[in-house]
């Protein structure tokens, strides 16, 4: 046998050459990455140091402290034995996507047939066929900002973002006010509730309004002959609602809507199971068939062996029952104390504030400790956490622009001890400000 001459080829692979941004596509040399990987990055490093850190950064699940359902991780090992291995169907198992619907039958009372039902490796290459599929280069994409990730979409499939700004008086969500002249000429409206990143839900007057406009707008369009504008409706965190809040969608407000509304969902958020990658979308079935041919290029499936467990768990409302008591009560319980906190704080005086949460896994935290040594969220979020030890993210990483001291605590990956230690170290750091 020929042995082979060992080539160290790092320095080649490494060396990007004097040119850097001609090598990769316009639209990949300006795509953004995230910013929130970044900060982690720098905690991450402070971490190394020993420092304490309470990281209410990353937007996902410690899964010491928030275990998947047990029934999904007995499922996916029986899969395996089961030599559940193969190329599922590229719109997903049948089995999962009758599941599917028959939770949306079951827990939000809408009847879709199986083929509005398009499984994939979790909520995002749902969202990237909503936008491959229906916006050609050039159009108008509405969205709220602070809102996640929907400005990189755009910029992916060459839209024109029309970002929304939506602020404190309306807990950061878009009313039908705000979007008066925005929807004309505009191919897909961005919603999502409980929202990312404030932890707000939008109620049902508010999003009957929106809902009427999208409407309106297409019976007009159906008159001149223009394309329609889609709803692109991302309730990835329905499942996780604290109190009494309670959840719409907009085909329960107006079921003609269902011609224009593509959902977008999974077990991420619901379930704690960001890493098993299975998510789905529900809508008209030839925009639906398109997405799961967009999709069947991509190859971006969810692993067959989490299809079949999926299958077990969405069909035992028992078991989801008993998983969302602890999981909701554990959520709720972290972000109370934070919210208390902030609230304590700005009784004693201090520069913060914070929403009461109602949803989804994050707090609205306002820290405005502004002046001549802090001047932007940015220098708030690093001497929060350099002096505090509290990881942030500012809402600019949502899009927005402007410089008021929002952020998004987010506490999956935080236990309550890290939090009840974590309040008086802001406290004492924000009085050192003096
Ligand atoms: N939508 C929203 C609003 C999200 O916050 C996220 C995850 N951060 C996703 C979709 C993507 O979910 P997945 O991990 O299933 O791709």
């Amino acid at each position: 046998m020929m042995t082979r001459a060992h080539l160290d080829l790092s320095g080649l692979a490494q060396d990007a050459g004097p040119s850097p941004s001609g090598r990769v596509s316009t639209m990949a040399a300006a795509l953004i990455g995230s910013e929130i990987l970044r900060i982690a990055g720098e905690i991450r490093a402070l971490k190394a140091s020993g420092r304490p850190i309470c990281d209410l950064t990353v937007g996902d699940f410690a899964s010491s402290q928030f275990p998947i359902p047990e029934k999904l991780a007995a499922g996916i090992h029986a899969a395996l034995e089961h030599g559940e291995t193969n190329y599922p169907p590229s719109s997903g198992i049948a089995p999962l996507r009758e599941a599917v619907a028959r939770l949306y039958e079951r827990d939000l009372g809408l009847r879709y047939p199986v083929e509005s039902v398009l499984i994939a490796g979790g909520a995002r290459p749902i969202i990237y066929c909503i936008f491959r599929t229906l916006c050609d280069p050039g159009d108008r994409i509405v969205y709220p900002v602070p809102s996640w990730n929907n400005n990189h979409y755009t910029h992916m499939v060459g839209g024109v973002g029309v970002p929304i700004v939506c602020g404190p008086a309306d807990h950061f969500l878009p009313t039908r006010r705000m979007l008066e002249g925005k929807l004309a000429g505009a191919r897909l409206l961005c919603l999502n509730t409980p929202l990312n990143p404030s932890g707000t839900v939008m109620g049902r007057d508010v999003l009957l309004g929106i809902c009427e406009m999208v409407m309106a707008e297409n019976e007009a369009r159906q008159r001149s002959g223009e394309r329609p504008l889609y709803l692109m409706y991302d309730h990835i965190y329905w499942m996780l609602r604290f109190g009494d809040t309670e959840h719409f969608t907009p085909p329960e407000l107006i079921p003609e809507i269902t011609r224009y509304t593509v959902f977008v969902d999974g077990i991420s958020k619901g379930f704690a199971a960001t890493g098993l990658r299975v998510g789905w979308g529900i809508g008209p079935v030839d925009v639906i068939s398109r997405m799961s041919a967009v999709l069947g290029h991509i190859g971006a499936w969810a692993p067959r062996p989490e299809q079949v467990a999926t299958v077990g768990l969405l069909d035992d409302p028992e078991a989801i029952r008993a998983y969302h008591s602890v999981l909701l009560g554990q959520l709720q319980l972290r972000l109370d104390k934070l919210h208390a906190g902030m609230q304590a704080m700005k009784g004693r005086g201090l520069p913060v504030d914070s929403i009461p949460p109602m949803g989804a896994i994050y707090l609205t935290a306002r820290i405005h400790p502004f002046g001549d040594r802090l001047r932007t969220n940015d220098d708030v979020r690093r001497y929060v956490l350099e002096e505090a030890g509290i990881g942030l993210v500012p809402f600019q990483a949502f899009g927005s622009t402007e410089d008021e001291g929002w952020f998004r605590m987010s506490v999956g990956a935080a236990s309550v001890a890290e939090i009840e230690a974590a309040l008086p170290r802001l406290e004492e750091a924000l009085r050192r400000l003096g």
